[in-house]
């Protein structure tokens, strides 16, 4: 089975995100990338399904600068053959869905991996996207993936249960949570990861859909005043006076 699976570079969930030039630019300063989280989940479930079946291969694909060269390393050390990276920023979903449709188009890929999400922008677009473009079904929110032959059976969650789907490949998945058990790279991958190859290729032109005028942080949270159990005139004093609620 030949598998591409969609990594986004992403900010470490621990970072402080602030923005610059009149909030209309996110602050790399000092921080740390990782691969999407979901993105980890679809790789991990790429190799859970070319190790149980023979011949194999998964590519990870990303599209960004030579910075998100490091994310793709460790995608390699966890068990992807081989990575390619087109160069170019990320400006929006479609940008970013066209560039990938361009590598993808003729490499018949039985499936296409992306996250539910990506946690730095959370569009939820590219795996629609990648669909549309290829003209190959698109299935997201994906939990449960199982492939025979050229079957793929999908388990998507809904509000208040489940959904089974079953498509023909080739078919784009996002993935979310349950699909796989995250694999982590060890010593040997890492090592194995130097070598294995990282084609850089050329974008394509593409105008974005979009431009971010702004970005706003949430208000910063109140502090938590914390009351003895068995105080309630002061609960209510505060209530009152403070809170003005009641
Ligand atoms: C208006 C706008 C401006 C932006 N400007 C910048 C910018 O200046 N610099 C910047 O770094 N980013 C920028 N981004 C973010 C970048 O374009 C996102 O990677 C892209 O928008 C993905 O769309 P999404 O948020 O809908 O991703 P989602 O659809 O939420 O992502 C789902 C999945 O798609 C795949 N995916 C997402 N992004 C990529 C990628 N880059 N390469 C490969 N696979 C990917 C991953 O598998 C991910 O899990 C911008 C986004 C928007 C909307």
């Amino acid at each position: 089975m030949k598998i591409l699976v969609c990594i986004s570079n992403v900010p470490d969930t621990t970072s402080k995100i602030t923005f610059t030039d009149n909030n209309t630019a996110f602050n790399n300063q000092g921080v740390q990338y990782i691969i999407n989280p979901y993105d980890e989940l679809a790789l991990s479930k790429a190799i859970d399904l070319t190790n149980s079946g023979a011949n194999g291969s998964i590519t990870v694909i990303t599209v960004g600068d030579s910075s998100t060269e490091a994310t793709l390393r460790k995608a390699l050390a966890i068990g992807a053959d081989n990575a390619v990276r087109i160069d170019s920023r990320p400006l929006d979903a479609w940008y970013v869905a066209n560039q990938i449709v361009e590598y993808a188009k003729d490499k018949n890929f039985d499936l296409i991996l992306t996250g539910r999400e990506s946690i730095d922008y959370n569009g939820g677009q590219l795996a629609g996207l990648l669909g549309d473009l290829l003209q190959i079904p698109s299935v997201s929110i994906v939990k449960g993936l199982n492939v025979i032959n050229n079957e793929a059976t999908i388990e998507r969650e809904i509000e208040g249960g489940k959904e089974i789907i079953v498509t023909q490949l080739p078919v784009v998945i996002g993935a979310a949570e349950g699909i796989a058990e995250p694999k982590i790279a060890n010593m040997r991958g890492i090592m194995g990861a130097r070598t294995k190859p990282l084609d850089i290729i050329a974008s394509t032109m593409v105008d974005p859909l979009t431009t971010i005028v702004t970005y706003e942080a949430p208000p910063v949270r109140g502090t938590v005043t914390l009351i003895e159990e068995d105080n309630i005139d002061e609960l209510v004093s505060l209530l009152h006076h403070r809170a003005k609620v009641i």
